[in-house]
């Protein structure tokens, strides 16, 4: 460790970090980790890559001693009033996360000085520390001796940075530590040494892999605008749906002021605005939280109803697009495909990437356009982490290129049974099962647009995503909303949507799977090409598996009473034992009640359906409510209606 040295700049040669220069020198090094605090964003900056973080001042204030306080008194959170109180050898700290906080160094960091202390500021505190004084009364009474102003650095959701850089190869970071960075020191340290030695992470840690950010992430005004709100999050009420305040409307689809005409109430992800539910005329499109049923949820049930019974259309255009072309493209994507992808022209194909341990670093539609050239499409939330999947596992030499096209098509989703009489009117091409399946993709004429269709669904319903190039999406828009309108057409947001997935046991990837997480576990096998020529990345270790048995199984859940929600997180019991927790939740319109899933884990070798043949409960805000087990969709378990 040499202290008291500057670095200046990452050294890399050809996309990997070789080690640093610093004011006294360089030194060379096999890996570079940035831990470099609230200055780590310019020093990534400089080397092209993107860390998302900004300062923000962030303040405590120690009395003078106080007279008899025990000594080890428990830390009191008060959250409510954004507070925390702790003994700090014989006075009171008093540390405050206050809703409206203040950005640091947004016109640059000072660099000649590695700890900081800020000036005092009293109007600034003062709300909160006379709520302290209601709340600790002995406050008011004693005199204080340091008011302490540090800056802390904050990233967009609260949650750290951690990684290796998809920029950068052999570049870690650990960084953005949103005023925790103490308490998690040592666990940070322990996974990031394990991750540069294992070459991946040590466990599922995608909850604080830099590799959920995105690259307009890195735009300062955005960090600065949304650490305002980032550090009193942190104590806030952890609603479910809780919508950010700060930096909006950031990326808005071309539909966006279309369907906030039609009543959108739009959230925000990934800095996407995307319509959540649509208030009917004369409700106003403002959440109103609660651990209960919200105000949206009979909004959304109409929704979910219209594309169960009629028509029903998505903005879906925040899907992340990757063209992956050229002569070898096929051949790559194959290999990284646990389905097989090398398929007709025309094909839309469902499939995993796995990693060499079996478990699915992503799940995804490879859709074939020609014979060199396929559109990837995934979530707006693993573009980053895709794309970089794919080039890491892309060979040298390989005739393969990656190209983002996310910006270049807006995405509608029609579904529902009546969907295809919502789009006969508007293209010559044939919508008829014959010629348009399920699982193919057609690049047809809608409007005065060629637009790509694809039969396929995240709903469960008969209907088609239309990639519709940018330009043309207003257009495109205004004809289908006019033609759907005698049909019944409803605009439907993503509550709708994840109340529809649910019910056809359709898994999200980042909460029911992830890396750790293998398609037999899953019950995704039935889309593995064991066989195909070549292999593919994890079929050894899936084999392995399969051999061996598991020893845990994802199960879809029905709570029996219709009332209570699931949210994601509620422990499974199975004849009274704890086997699993609910990876995602949420309440089917349709089936009536409240729907989650979860791995339950098992004794090694016990049969497939022995496994949920106990009684089950999930546990509901300290309740156990009884739950029936099923390995197959809640909601047409057959599949009949995607294929009608
Ligand atoms: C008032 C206050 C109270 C807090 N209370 C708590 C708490 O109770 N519990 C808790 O867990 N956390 C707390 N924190 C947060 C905690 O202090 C931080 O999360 C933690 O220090 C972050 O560690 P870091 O290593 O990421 O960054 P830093 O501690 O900022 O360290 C980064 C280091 O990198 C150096 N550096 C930067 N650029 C360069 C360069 N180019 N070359 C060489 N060196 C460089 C800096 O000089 C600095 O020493 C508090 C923070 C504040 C401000």
């Amino acid at each position: 460790i040499i202290e008291g040295v500057t670095v200046e700049r990452i050294r890399t040669v050809d996309g990997r970090a070789v080690g640093v220069d610093t004011d006294q020198g360089p030194v060379d090094a096999e890996y570079v980790v940035t831990c470099a605090g609230m200055w780590s964003h310019e020093l990534g900056r400089q080397a092209g890559v993107n860390v998302p973080l900004h300062a923000c001042e962030h303040f405590y204030l120690v009395t003078e001693p106080v007279p008899d306080l025990p000594a080890g008194l428990p830390t009191l959170r008060d959250t409510d009033n954004c507070i925390y109180v702790k003994e700090d050898a014989g006075r009171l700290l008093v540390g405050a996360f206050e809703p409206v906080a203040k950005p640091f160094g947004a016109e640059g960091l000072p660099t000649d000085r590695p700890f900081m202390q800020l000036d005092e500021d009293w109007d600034h505190l003062a709300p909160v520390y006379e709520k302290a004084c209601e709340r600790v009364p002995i406050l008011g009474e004693i005199g204080i001796r340091l008011f302490f102003n540090g800056p802390e650095s904050f990233t967009p959701d609260d949650r750290y940075l951690l990684g290796e850089t998809p920029e950068l190869r052999n570049h870690f970071v650990a960084t953005g530590f949103n005023s925790v960075g103490i308490q998690s020191a040592g666990g940070a340290g322990k996974v990031l040494a394990e991750w540069i030695v294992g070459g991946r992470p040590p466990m599922d840690l995608w909850d604080v892999d830099i590799r959920r950010m995105l690259p307009f992430q890195t735009n300062r005004r955005y960090l600065r605008d949304r650490s305002v709100e980032a550090l009193g999050l942190l104590y806030a009420m952890h609603w479910p749906f809780r919508q950010v305040d700060t930096a909006r409307g950031v990326r808005r689809s071309p539909f966006h002021d279309r369907l906030a005409d039609l009543g959108a109430c739009h959230g925000e992800s990934g800095g996407w605005e995307r319509p959540n539910w649509y208030a009917p005329k004369g409700v106003e499109p403002v959440y109103e939280y609660s651990y209960g049923r919200q105000n949206w949820f009979e909004h959304s049930a109409a929704e979910h109803r219209a594309c169960r019974e009629g028509a029903a259309l998505f903005d879906q255009t925040s899907l992340a697009k990757l063209l992956v072309q050229g002569p070898d493209a096929a051949a790559v994507l194959n290999h990284i495909s646990s389905a097989d992808v090398d398929v007709e022209p025309g094909t839309s194909v469902y499939t995993t990437w796995l990693n060499d341990r079996g478990g699915i670093e992503a799940d995804l539609t490879v859709n074939r356009l020609d014979d060199e050239r396929f559109l990837v499409v995934t979530a707006f939330s693993t573009q980053v982490r895709d794309s970089d999947w794919m080039a890491r596992n892309t060979p040298d030499g390989a005739r393969a290129t990656i190209t983002d096209v996310t910006s270049g098509y807006s995405v509608l989703g029609v579904f529902g049974p009546d969907s295809r009489r919502v789009l006969s009117p508007l293209t010559d091409a044939d919508l008829g099962n014959e010629a348009f399946p399920f699982g193919t993709l057609r690049e047809i004429d809608i409007s005065y647009a060629r637009v790509i269709a694809v039969r396929r669904t995240y709903m469960g319903e008969l209907g088609w995503e239309l990639y519709i190039p940018t330009e043309f999406s207003l257009g495109v828009f205004d004809e289908l909303w006019a033609t759907g309108q005698p049909v019944g057409l409803m605009p439907a947001g993503m509550h709708a949507m994840n109340s529809l997935r649910i019910e056809k046991a359709y898994r999200h990837w980042g909460d029911d799977i992830a890396d750790e997480d293998t398609p037999l576990e899953a019950g995704l096998s039935w889309g593995v090409a064991w066989d195909k020529p070549g292999g593919f990345i994890g079929r050894e270790a899936l084999i392995a598996q399969r051999e061996a048995g598991l020893t845990r199984r994802l199960v879809q859940f029905r709570l029996d009473d219709p009332e209570p929600l699931l949210y994601g997180n509620e422990p499974i019991l199975a004849d009274g034992s704890l086997v699993g927790r609910i990876t995602s939740g949420m309440y089917g319109h349709t089936v009536g009640a409240a729907l989650g899933m979860g791995y339950v884990t098992h004794e090694p070798g016990t049969p497939r359906d022995e496994v949920i043949g106990g009684s089950f409960e999930i546990t509901v805000n300290g309740e156990r409510i009884p739950a029936t087990a099923s390995y197959r969709p809640f909601y047409d378990p057959t599949g009949d209606r995607i294929r009608a």
